[in-house]
C-alpha cells in the first residue's frame, strides 16, 4: 500500500500514507497530510504550525471482503496571517463532520438504484441511519432547485400516506405532466399545502396553461385564484376514481343490508369491481358476473364505470366526448341508484373541465402510476419516519425505475 495506491483506489489526496494494520477483521491504513502542505482553511496561507491533536477513523470503500478504515492524524492549525487556530480541513469527506469517504458516499448512492438501505447497510458494514443520511444530503443538492419557467402544464394531487407526517395524513404533490417530474411536495391537502409553490411560481414567472386537479373545490378555488387565465382539467384519472368511489359505496350499502351468511358472496370482491375489466383473470372475471346477476344495482354501477372508460378510447375530441358523457348521464339517471345520479351531476356540472382534456391532449397514465408508486414508498419500512427525508423521496420516485424493495 502506499500514497499513490490510497489516491487511485479511494480518492485520497495529499495525504502520506505511514502503515498498515489489519486487526478485527479490518484493514487500517494510518495517513497523515503531508509536511509543509498545511494551510489556513480560512484564508488559504501556508505560514501555518501544526499541533497533532489525535486520530480520526474514517470509513473508506473496502478492501476486496474486508472493511476499511483511514486513521487520519488531525492535526489543529495555527494560521500566523489570521493570527488564528484553524482546524484541518479533510478533502476527501463529502462534509466536515461525515464519517465516510467521499468515495465510498458516492458508491453508495450509485448502488443506491439498485439496492434498499437495509442491502447496503450491510454490504458496507453501517448502520442503516448513515446510509440514509448520505443519500439524503444527496437528495437535498438533487431537488435544491427546481426548475418551473418552462412549465405549461401541472397536475395537483393529494395522497394519502397515513400518519407518518403526524397528525395531516396527506401530501399535496404538483407535478409537470409534460416531463412528469415533481414540482412541489407539500403537507396536508388545499391550497395551504400549496402556498410555497404559489410563491415560487410568482417568482419564476412561468406562464401556467392548464392544470390537471381532482373534483374537489378547494383546488379550483387555488386554480381560479392564482391561474385564472389556464384550462381547468378533469382527468380521466381522477374521473374514474371518482366513479369507483361510487362502486364502493353501493357496495358497502347493499353490504350492510345482508344478512350474515349473504355478505360471503360480496366479501373480498372489492377489486372485482374497481379493477379495471381487461385487467381480470378468468376467475375473477367468472366471480364478478356471478356477483352483477346476483346484484343488480351493482351489475349496473359496474357497467356504467366501464362505458364512463371506454368514452375515453373511443372518443376522438372535445365534442365527440362530450356527445358521449351526456348519453352516459341520461342513462344514469334513467336508473334508480342515488350514486349514479350524483355521478352525473358532477359530470354535467364539470363538462367543460372534463372534455378539456381532450383539448389539451393531456394524458394521465403517468398520473395514476405515480399515485401508485407513492403509495408503494409509503408501505417501504425504513428511514421514512424521517418526514424531510420521505419527502425528498417523492421528489426522486420519477426516477426510480423499478418498485422492488428499496
Ligand atoms: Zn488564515
Amino acid at each position: 500500500m502506499s500514497t499513490s495506491f490510497l489516491y487511485h483506489t479511494q480518492g485520497v489526496k495529499g495525504f502520506q500514507f505511514q502503515s498498515f494494520d489489519y486487526s478485527g477483521g479490518r484493514v487500517a491504513a494510518r495517513i497523515t497530510r503531508k509536511p509543509g502542505t498545511f494551510f489556513c482553511p480560512e484564508c488559504g496561507a501556508y505560514h501555518t504550525t501544526p499541533t497533532y491533536t489525535g486520530e480520526r477513523t474514517i470509513k473508506a470503500l473496502p478492501m476486496g471482503s474486508k472493511d476499511f478504515v483511514l486513521q487520519v492524524a488531525m492535526h489543529r492549525i495555527r494560521c500566523h496571517r489570521c493570527a488564528a487556530f484553524r482546524m484541518e480541513p479533510l478533502p476527501f469527506l463529502p462534509s466536515a463532520k461525515a464519517r465516510v469517504t467521499r468515495s465510498l458516499a458516492r458508491s453508495i448512492i450509485e448502488l443506491r438504484g439498485n439496492m434498499s438501505i437495509i442491502d447496503l447497510a450491510a454490504h458496507f458494514n453501517l448502520h442503516w441511519t448513515t446510509v440514509k443520511n448520505i443519500e439524503k444530503k444527496y437528495l437535498k443538492k438533487k431537488f435544491k432547485r427546481i426548475r418551473l419557467r418552462d412549465v405549461r402544464w401541472i397536475g395537483v394531487d393529494e395522497v394519502h400516506v397515513g400518519n407518518r407526517l403526524g397528525e395531516k395524513g396527506f401530501i399535496t404533490v404538483v407535478r409537470d405532466m409534460k416531463s412528469g417530474a415533481v414540482l412541489h411536495v407539500g403537507k396536508g391537502r388545499g391550497g395551504d399545502a400549496l402556498k410555497d409553490f404559489t410563491r415560487r411560481v410568482k417568482h419564476s414567472k412561468c406562464k401556467i396553461e392548464a392544470v390537471a386537479m381532482d373534483f374537489s373545490p378547494a383546488y379550483k378555488a387555488w386554480a381560479a385564484q392564482f391561474f385564472p387565465k389556464a384550462t381547468l382539467v378533469f382527468d380521466h384519472f381522477h374521473l374514474i376514481k371518482l366513479m369507483n368511489d361510487k362502486i364502493d359505496t353501493i357496495r358497502r350499502r347493499i353490504m350492510s343490508r345482508l344478512e350474515e351468511n349473504d355478505k360471503k358472496a360480496l366479501k373480498y370482491k372489492r377489486w372485482h369491481f374497481l379493477r379495471n375489466q381487461e385487467g381480470l383473470d378468468a376467475d375473477a372475471e367468472a366471480e364478478l358476473h356471478k356477483c352483477r346477476e346476483q346484484f343488480e344495482e351493482l351489475g349496473t354501477a359496474w357497467y356504467m364505470k366501464e362505458s364512463l372508460r371506454r368514452i375515453y378510447s373511443l372518443a376522438w375530441d372535445a365534442d365527440s366526448a362530450a356527445l358521449a358523457f351526456d348519453r352516459w348521464c341520461e342513462l344514469a339517471d334513467a336508473t334508480n341508484i342515488s350514486q349514479l345520479h350524483t355521478m352525473a351531476r358532477t359530470i354535467r356540472r364539470n363538462i367543460d373541465g372534463i372534455t378539456a382534456y381532450w383539448t389539451t391532449g393531456m394524458t394521465s397514465a403517468s398520473m395514476e402510476g405515480f399515485n401508485n408508486k407513492i403509495r408503494w414508498l409509503n408501505s417501504q419500512a425504513y428511514g421514512y419516519h424521517d418526514e424531510e427525508y420521505f419527502l425528498l423521496k417523492v421528489f426522486d420516485l420519477p426516477y426510480v425505475k423499478n418498485r422492488r424493495d428499496l
